[in-house]
């Protein structure tokens, strides 16, 4: 193997850099070429493709984001599409691929391995929805950021004495709105997991009222349903008037924190690592201090399940 690639897709998350910047200096520092392709798999079916060098990759492990752009790309869906890919890799001589994204970009990755393409997916979204991994990156920044709002909002809910309601990201996973909602300490947090019974939050928020407990914090994972219309509802229900903050794309951004770069790092050397022992089809994952990897078809397509301990915790810590 002389030459490799590497690319970002889907939705960004804050240590994808960190990973580029990994992949690069541990594929140089083996002696292979890297080509960066940009904006997922759009610029690697256009054959929109730069080259690597060790000064390119300087000065972006702070920085959120991804240098190669992300994509979402409908031709990969197609055979034909697909096909073309492995053209235009093959005509710039990349051996190798390492994609970071999360699940749709590792079902795309699992394409392109089936059609022979040797490939190492890392886990990069916000989420930690991805099925053998328990972090993946950009999660431990958002969960901080997450924190940062609860503790500003905190300060005027107290102030104000009000219930407020936070809408985080999430479509289908509670990940995130469960652990900033612990570590921020929150009343109450709804996930699309778990069913969401409004007489339970109610008589939760009574509860709080009862004890004259100054302000509630709620954060609602978008996947539950709008933030607004559940404060609507405890309004019409309890008649306690409340406000809604919905974070929205400033939890997708920012500088990674340092336990993201330094998984990024690990990721990154470790997906080269797979690549030069003639490895493909793989994700590389963390579970308690070490770093795996496992096959990318016991990954892609399974959700994963919210740790139901954790949720009870919450509910206990909250009271
Ligand atoms: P994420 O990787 O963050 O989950 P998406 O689900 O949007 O983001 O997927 C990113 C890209 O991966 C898609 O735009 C598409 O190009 C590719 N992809 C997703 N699902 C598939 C699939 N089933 N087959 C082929 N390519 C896919």
């Amino acid at each position: 193997m002389k030459r490799i690639g590497v690319l970002t897709s889907g939705g960004d998350a804050p240590g994808m850099n960190a990973a580029i910047r990994a992949v690069v200096r541990q594929a140089l520092h083996e002696g292979l070429k890297v080509t960066g392709i940009l904006r997922g798999y759009t610029g690697m079916i256009n054959g929109e493709f730069m080259e690597f060098d060790s000064q390119s990759v300087a000065d972006i492990i702070h920085r959120g984001g991804t240098i190669l752009h992300t994509a979402r790309c409908q031709e990969m869906y197609r055979e034909e599409g697909r096909l073309r890919a492995v053209t235009q890799l093959q005509a710039a001589g990349i051996e190798g691929l390492v994609v970071i994204g999360g699940d749709g970009s590792f079902r795309g990755a699992l394409h392109l391995h089936e059609l022979g393409i040797p490939i190492i997916g890392i886990p990069g979204t916000i989420d930690n929805d991805i099925n053998g991994t328990e972090y993946t990156l950009g999660f431990d920044t958002a969960v901080n950021t997450v924190v940062e709002a609860i503790n500003k909002i905190r300060d005027t809910a107290n102030s104000l004495e009000r219930i407020f309601l936070i809408e985080v990201m999430g479509r289908h996973s509670g990940q995130l709105a469960l652990a900033a909602g612990i570590a921020g300490g929150a009343e109450a947090v709804l996930v699309p997991e778990q069913p969401f019974v409004l007489e339970e939050l109610v008589t939760r928020l009574q509860r709080s009222v009862k004890r004259e407990k100054p302000h509630s914090i709620i954060l609602v994972a978008e996947g539950v349903g709008s933030a607004t219309a559940i404060g609507d509802k405890i309004k019409e229900i309890i008649g306690l008037d409340n406000r809604v903050t919905v974070l929205g794309h400033v939890q997708r951004g920012g500088t990674p924190t340092a336990l993201d770069r330094l998984l990024a790092s690990r990721f990154g050397t470790r997906a080269v690592e797979e690549l030069l022992a003639g490895h493909s089809g793989m994700m590389i994952g963390i579970r308690g201090d070490q770093v795996i990897s496992i096959p990318l078809a016991d990954v892609v397509g399974r959700s994963r399940e919210i740790n139901s301990g954790v949720f009870e915790l919450m509910k206990v810590l909250a009271l």
